[in-house]
């Protein structure tokens, strides 16, 4: 049998039953089957790679009508092509990640022949919350490293994509069974209800805020968290950087989903002087790859009208105290009209710190730009915030690189480009402090999802437990004795 589930009208006490019945459905039948074997992880990862392949025209649509408007092109790219990669190669590899990592036994122990290792169990079920703004990819790309490490898995995607919820839900109740996957939608109130439950790993993508909340109800059951949350990615320009190929990648990043990526630079760090050098550069990368906006296939609208609200409050913000503002408008088009929330990438400079703008994440096509005179300013400035979901450096200069690398602390790094390293499968993908902890993709992704089960066998040469059981002896004394020396 499968299961879809709209409880997102039913009280939170009768929708907290039902989840709670669901899970514990799932966990009976962990117990009951054990681990799965790997024919049966790879079965599931082709059903999920099944789903995207079939359904991929159902989910450009369902992701166009949730956004106003979303590019089919990059909804192909990040949300079909970019789940696919995951779940593959999870498939090809899971075999060597599922192998028992063989270890050193310590001395004495390993003059008796004993054994340790390190053996991979699947924890049970997860529970993974999503956000709207890559419903897709942020529900397949976990799914990689929950089917490979062999959990069940129960979701909550956002409500302010419901036609791409709704999707899902019917996707994956046509594929598994409701003890393997359950789709569960609704809001913040079905959010909380289902963090509140005693699941064997929770995964939440989602806002810093809002991960606070999920960590103090996981907190209750002593459940494992991943929080992968966002935050305010830098983006460095060195002098020595080429300013033409940096701008056309800092503002494709910019742009992709109009900006609304945890990924997304969120400042742009110039060199004192090379601010307008930086503002027509950024104008032409903008003008080449998107001559129009309004109506242009590949713009993307921002969700809906409260983000667009939230957006437009940080310009005028930001304007009331003095900040300069540079809307990056090729075709001149008048956005005052128009059936989607679209907002033209916009920069902002002589931004200060009293500013909304500089506090809060920005998700969405806006882009402070800063100048400094010597890095370590910038270094000083990205240490005195939340550490970061991601940095950016553009440049040659090797010291600079080296000295950003070792002074600065963020999820990732990406040199000479942005966001590509998640791209990365081979590479963990996580936050840390502010923006998160835990990572997954690949076998970190295998591992988060897995418990590391330490195993000892005793060797069996000889006894040494013999010598540690009482009565104690003046040879045990002598031998621990020799031992206790610098
Ligand atoms: P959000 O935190 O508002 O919502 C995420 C999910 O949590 C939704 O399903 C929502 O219904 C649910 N939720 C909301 N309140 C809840 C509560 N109190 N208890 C339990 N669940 C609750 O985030 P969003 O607006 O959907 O997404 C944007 C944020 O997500 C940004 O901050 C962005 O940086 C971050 N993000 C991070 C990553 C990453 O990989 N690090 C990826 C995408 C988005």
């Amino acid at each position: 049998m499968s299961l879809v589930k709209d409880i997102s009208s039913d009280s939170e006490t009768n929708a907290l039953t039902r989840m709670r019945a669901v899970l514990e459905r799932q966990k009976q039948a962990h117990i009951r089957e054990g681990a799965p074997s790997a024919e049966l992880r790879i079965d599931r990862i082709n059903r999920a790679i099944g789903l995207i392949v079939e359904y991929q025209a159902e989910i450009c649509a369902a992701l166009s009508a949730d956004f106003g408007h979303r590019s089919t092109d990059q909804s192909i790219m990040s949300d079909v092509v970019g789940c696919l990669g995951g779940l593959k190669e999870a498939k090809k590899q899971l075999r060597k990640w599922m192998r028992p990592d063989q270890r050193a036994s310590t001395f004495p122990f390993n003059l008796t022949g004993a054994k340790s290792r390190v053996e991979y169990q699947p924890l049970g079920t997860v529970g993974l919350i999503t956000p709207w703004n890559f419903p897709l990819a942020m529900t397949f790309s976990p799914l990689a490293g929950i089917f490979s490490a062999g959990n069940r898995v129960m979701m909550k995607p956002s409500e302010y994509t419901p036609r791409t919820a709704e999707l899902l839900a019917h996707m994956f109740a046509k594929a598994f069974d409701e003890n393997e996957v359950a789709v569960f939608t609704g809001g913040p109130e079905v959010g909380q209800a289902f963090s509140a439950l005693p699941f064997d790993h929770i995964i939440f993508i989602g806002a810093t805020s809002v991960g606070k909340s999920i960590m103090r109800a996981a907190a209750e059951n002593l459940v494992p968290v991943t929080l992968e949350l966002g935050g305010k990615s830098p983006t460095i320009i060195s002098k020595s950087c080429q300013m033409q190929t940096s701008t056309d990648r800092i503002m494709n990043g910019k742009m992709l989903n109009a900006g609304q990526i945890c990924l997304a630079p969120d400042y742009v760090y110039v060199p004192k002087g090379q601010e307008d050098a930086f503002v027509a550069s950024a104008q032409r990368s903008v003008a080449t790859m998107y001559p129009t906006l309004k109506e242009n296939p590949d713009y993307t609208s921002v969700i809906n009208q409260r983000h667009y609200d939230r957006l437009q409050g940080y310009v005028a913000d930001a304007r009331s105290k003095g900040a300069r503002i540079i809307e990056i408008n090729p075709a001149n088009e008048d956005f005052s009209q128009q059936p989607a929330h679209k907002i033209p990438p916009t920069l902002l400079l002589d931004v200060t710190e009293d500013m909304k703008i500089a506090q809060e994440e920005i998700f969405g096509p806006l882009l402070m730009v800063k100048s400094y005179a010597g890095i370590d300013e910038v270094i000083d400035y990205v240490n005195a915030h939340p550490r970061p979901l991601a940095l950016y450096y553009f440049g040659n200069d090797p010291a600079e690189k080296r000295r950003l690398l070792e002074r600065t602390t963020s999820g990732g790094v990406a040199i000479n480009d942005v966001m590509m390293h998640v791209a990365q499968e081979d590479l963990p993908f996580g936050g840390v402090g502010a923006s998160g902890m835990g990572s997954y993709h690949g076998y970190d992704g295998f591992k988060n999802f897995s418990h590391a089960k330490a195993v000892y066998e005793q060797g069996g040469i000889f006894d040494i437990g013999r010598f540690m059981r009482p009565p104690f002896t003046p040879r045990l004394r002598k031998m621990l004795l020799s031992q206790v020396k610098r």
